[in-house]
């Protein structure tokens, strides 16, 4: 961590904010009720007796107000902008995450805001409505998460939920939460998500059979102690996992299956961005940050 929380806006609210602007309105600001690019600072009058609230603009065209948190993840938060500016930070650079429990040690939040902070957080990692599909070597598996710690294990334990996962070898993953792991879900995702040059790497599982139709389909016989055949193997998916599981079990220690859906963007964000620097992830999420306001029965609360 040393040396990850040096900036000054992690520590104040007014540089946070000239941080955002910076960051958000890279080209100009632009009004988030009418898109115009006709905004201007508003400031004190001399001798006004009203101040004006630091990083207020108005816009020309629809002559509303707003400031830089308007149509974000922060909009109407009442937690300084610079502790969720450090939670960002914190969330980008943790490999396995970090709990809401550490978050609100760090951050000088209650629990509460510090759940509900990771959890818009991760929110703003999701990935975009899915364009073009995966290329080249896609490796494909499922696993279980959460249930009983020492249940039965594997495919169809109870307590757990299926996830799916489709990751290109050298690039990025999609994961899907499935309320059960047949060959119609399975190969639905598959033929959603996978471009119809790309080689298929999966296991023996039955759920896979008939894939060599539609696609190239390699296969290892995992039941038969078989990992790695030359090129075919599922270790990057299976590598994928391991991380997500290390994540859920030793820093989340539970989710509910309700929420899984963003913990799952949240490793997959993480993933999808691995060969770029801590900055440049965090500057990645708050680029996602817009457009995204939680309407949240609790949302208040932050
Ligand atoms: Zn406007």
């Amino acid at each position: 961590m040393k040396g990850l929380l040096t900036k000054d806006y992690f520590y104040d609210a007014e540089k946070a904010r000239e941080y955002l602007e910076k960051m958000r309105w890279s080209n100009g600001v632009v009004c988030p009720h009418c898109g115009s690019l006709e905004a201007y600072k508003l400031e004190a009058k001399d001798g006004s007796k009203n101040p004006v609230r630091n990083g207020v603009y108005k816009c020309k065209s629809c002559r509303k107000q707003f400031t830089v948190t308007v149509g974000t993840i922060f909009e109407d938060s009442h937690i300084a902008l610079n502790k969720w500016l450090m939670a960002i930070q914190l969330l980008c650079s943790s490999k396995k995450g970090m709990s809401a429990h550490q978050l609100h040690r760090m951050l000088g939040v209650t629990y509460k805001s510090a759940w509900f902070m990771a959890h818009r957080i991760r929110y703003a990692m999701t990935q975009p409505p899915v364009v073009g599909k995966l290329q080249g070597i896609v490796e494909a598996d499922e696993t279980y998460i959460g249930g009983k710690a020492h249940g039965k294990r594997g495919r169809g334990a109870e307590n757990k939920t299926p996830v799916f996962a489709l990751v290109e070898r050298g690039g990025k993953v999609r994961t899907f939460k499935t309320k059960t792991v047949t060959a119609k879900n399975l190969q639905e995702k598959i033929r959603e998500n996978v471009d119809k040059k790309a080689i298929v790497m999966t296991d023996e599982f039955l759920a896979y059979k008939g894939l060599d139709a539609e696609f190239e389909h390699h296969t290892v016989n995992h039941g038969a102690g078989e990992y790695v055949n030359g090129n075919d193997y599922t270790n990057t998916a299976e590598g994928f996992f391991s991380l997500l599981k290390r994540g859920i079990n030793g820093v989340y220690h539970h989710v509910s299956e309700q929420h899984l859906d963003r913990y799952l963007a949240e490793f997959g964000f993480r993933y999808d961005n691995r060969k770029v620097d801590d900055a440049v992830r965090c500057g990645l999420t708050l680029g996602q940050t817009e457009g995204k306001r939680l309407t949240y029965k609790v949302h208040s609360e932050v």
